[in-house]
C-alpha cells in the first residue's frame, strides 16, 4: 500500500504572524528600489521562510505523538554534549526521551525519530525538510512546489522608558521579520518512504493542529503575542496536482473524486500504516 504514495507530500500551513528566529530571507530589493518603507500599502514583497522553525516545530509533535504511546522519543541534543544546564537534560530524559542515537544500539536504523531526522555523521534523516517559498501575489504562487500565499513585513516596536518622568522616551527601536496571513504547502520529501513514517506524520500535523495555541506547539519566536498559532492538515497523498491547487481555491470545493479519495486514506491507508507506527514504537526503544 505504500507503494501507492508518493515520496513528496505537502503539509498546508495557515497562520496569521509568522516570526520566526532564524529570519525570512525577502526579496524586497525588487520590490522598492532600495527604498524599503516599512508602512508602504504597496510593499508587495515575498520572500523564503528557512525550514529550520518549521522542523523543530514538526519533530516535537511527532516526539509527542511517540511518547502518547508510550515510547520514548531521541533527545535532539547530542549526548556527549556539554550542556549547560544538565539538570535540564536530565530532566528532559525522565520524561519520554532516550539520549540521542542510543537506540542505534538496539537497531541500525534507530527509533522512528532518529530515523526520519538523523544523526551523527553520516546519517541524514530519512524526510528532507524544505524551505517555503511566498508570495502576496497569488496567481504566482506554485502549491505543488510547496510555495504559500504570504506578506512580508518589517515589524517596528519602540521600547519606551517606564518611568514617569521621562513621559514615554523611547529608550531604543527593535525591528521583527514577519510574514502574515501565510496560506500555503510545506513540501516534504522522503528520501525512503516507510509507512510507519507516513502515519507518524499525520498524527503529529492533527496533534499540532488540536494544540495550536499552546506555547510549547506554537512555531517560531512571537509566541507571548499570538504570533506562530498554525492551522495545519497533511493535505491527502493520493490528491494529483490539480485536486492539491483545489485545496487552496477559494471559490471552489472538493470534487467527488477528492471526497472518494479522502474515504480511502482515512479508512484504508491510514490505518493500515498506523499499525505499522504501533508495532515499530513497541518494539524500539
Ligand atoms: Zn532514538
Amino acid at each position: 500500500m505504500i507503494d501507492e504514495i508518493d515520496r513528496d507530500v505537502f503539509v498546508r500551513i495557515q497562520t496569521d504572524l509568522l516570526v520566526v528566529g532564524d529570519s525570512i530571507m525577502t526579496d524586497r530589493h525588487h520590490a522598492s528600489g532600495g527604498n524599503y518603507e516599512d508602512t508602504d500599502p504597496q510593499n508587495q514583497i515575498g520572500g523564503i521562510i528557512p525550514a529550520f522553525s518549521l522542523s523543530g516545530w514538526l519533530r516535537h509533535g511527532m516526539e509527542n505523538v511517540v511518547q502518547k504511546r508510550d515510547g520514548t522519543a531521541c533527545h535532539p541534543g547530542e549526548s556527549n554534549a556539554n550542556f549547560r544546564k544538565d539538570d535540564v537534560y536530565s530532566r528532559d530524559l525522565d520524561a519520554g526521551y532516550h539520549p540521542k542515537g542510543e537506540c542505534l544500539d538496539e537497531a541500525d536504523t534507530g527509533c522512528v525519530i532518529h530515523d526520519l531526522f538523523g544523526g551523527f555523521g553520516n546519517r541524514p534523516g530519512k524526510v528532507m525538510r524544505r524551505p517555503i517559498k511566498f508570495s502576496p501575489i497569488r496567481s504566482s504562487v506554485d502549491y505543488t512546489r510547496g510555495q504559500a500565499e504570504g506578506h512580508y513585513r518589517r515589524l517596528n516596536r519602540n521600547i519606551v522608558s517606564r518611568n514617569r518622568a521621562d513621559d514615554r522616551e523611547p529608550l531604543r527601536n527593535t525591528e521583527l521579520d514577519a510574514v502574515a496571513n501565510l496560506d500555503g504547502c510545506w513540501h516534504l520529501s522522503f528520501r525512503e518512504l516507510k509507512p510507519e513514517f507516513i502515519a507518524l506524520l499525520a498524527e503529529a500535523i492533527d496533534y499540532l493542529d488540536a494544540h495550536n495555541t499552546d506555547f510549547m506547539h506554537q512555531l517560531g519566536g512571537a509566541r507571548n503575542f499570538g504570533g506562530g498559532i498554525v492551522n495545519c492538515e497533511l493535505i491527502n497523498p493520493l490528491y494529483d496536482d490539480h485536486e492539491l491547487r483545489r485545496v487552496f481555491d477559494r471559490g471552489k470545493g472538493a470534487t467527488n473524486t477528492m471526497n472518494d479519495k479522502n474515504d480511502v486514506w482515512n479508512e484504508e491507508h491510514l490505518n493500515d500504516f498506523r499499525s505499522d507506527l504501533v508495532e515499530r514504537i513497541e518494539d524500539g526503544p
